[in-house]
């Protein structure tokens, strides 16, 4: 029997944990053109399908790293997190979801803060996560985007908001329908102040976010394709009884009805929001208010009143304003 064996294998046998392509993981497919995309060819082009220009979803922080300059921003308001206000269970508690979406999306909340410059021009950036609960606004994402506001307004920056959102926080009820009058109400505030506020909507905006401070922006952008609405193309037919039009609530056909500025490619967008700032930003008016700024506390703003001092301005920046007025009465 043994002259049929051979004494040595040939081939060597791969353990089977060892038995892995080794480019494996590192396509992915493109839902739109089917081409199987480097995924690091995808990270270059800003998770843009380089074949047909297919807008995958981007979370928050590469979205602030893409916009500013050298990408370089300050985080901000990361101590602001949902609680339970209703203790609100349905097939899990709220509790349980809002750690588990932690957890899988490695953000504190759906929104995330950031501060920094972009074309050299002071910029206050709220950008949506959806991965986060769908990117849901409940009292924590309203708070934190009302804090932005306001300290753009204290600092004389100018708003973006790259909204990314499936509408209210369900499980919050009526206290995550009350930010959607809170943020514009902040927003007057900065609009009497004549800053800019622009409005990046990408895939989807819609629901409660879309009623309230995505559609205020004084200029409103869109990504290409993306779904930007209200209520749902089904809930709609059901209502009015009437076939709705292709690509109903898609960017373009917005566009084409006035209910956008512009639809924007991702990769061309720093470029955009740039040219909109030089346009937008008076840099003398910029020079005038930080030396006002400097000399006495923030006037006409909601951070001014002294009972809600504590909880909606961070206390960081609190003490800095503190201190850059106390110094500037010492000098004087
Ligand atoms: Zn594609």
């Amino acid at each position: 029997m043994s002259w049929f064996r051979k004494k040595n294998p040939r081939i060597e046998v791969v353990p089977t944990d060892e038995r892995r392509v080794k480019t494996e993981g590192q396509f992915c497919k493109c839902p739109e053109c089917d081409a199987a995309i480097f995924k690091r060819d995808l990270e270059e082009s800003l998770q843009v399908c380089p074949h047909c220009s297919h807008h995958f979803r981007l979370d928050a922080r590469s979205r602030l790293a893409m916009l500013y300059d050298e990408a370089e921003y300050e985080e901000l308001d990361d101590e602001v997190v949902s609680s339970d206000p209703l203790h609100f269970v349905d097939t899990k508690p709220y509790t349980v979801r809002l750690e588990q979406a932690r957890l899988s999306s490695g953000l504190p909340e759906a929104v995330i803060n950031g501060r920094g410059r972009i074309g050299g021009h002071l910029a206050h950036v709220a950008a949506m996560d959806f991965s986060f609960m769908g990117g849901s606004m409940g009292c924590a994402v309203g708070e934190k985007i009302t804090r932005l506001i306001e300290r753009a307004t204290a600092e004389r920056g100018a708003v973006i908001t790259i909204s990314s959102s499936g509408g209210a926080r369900m499980q919050e009820g009526t206290l995550s329908l009350m930010q959607m009058a809170k943020i514009s109400a902040a927003l007057a505030v900065l609009d009497e102040a004549h800053l800019p506020f622009i409005s990046v909507l990408t895939d989807p905006t819609t629901g409660g976010v879309t009623a309230s401070f995505a559609m205020l922006g004084d200029i409103i952008i869109a990504e290409p394709k993306a779904l930007i609405g209200f209520a749902g193309p089904r809930v709609i037919e059901q209502t009015i009884r009437q076939k709705l039009p292709k690509d109903f609530q898609r960017a373009e056909f917005l566009l084409e009805h006035g209910m956008v500025d512009a639809v924007v490619d991702r990769r061309e967008m720093r470029a955009f929001l740039i040219k909109a700032l030089n346009f937008m930003v008076n840099p003398a008016a910029q020079v005038e208010a930080q030396t006002e700024a400097q000399s006495s506390e923030p006037q006409g703003s909601l951070t001014s009143d002294p009972d809600r001092n504590g909880h909606r301005q961070s206390p960081a920046t609190d003490l800095k304003i503190k201190a850059q007025s106390k110094a500037q009465n010492q000098s004087t």
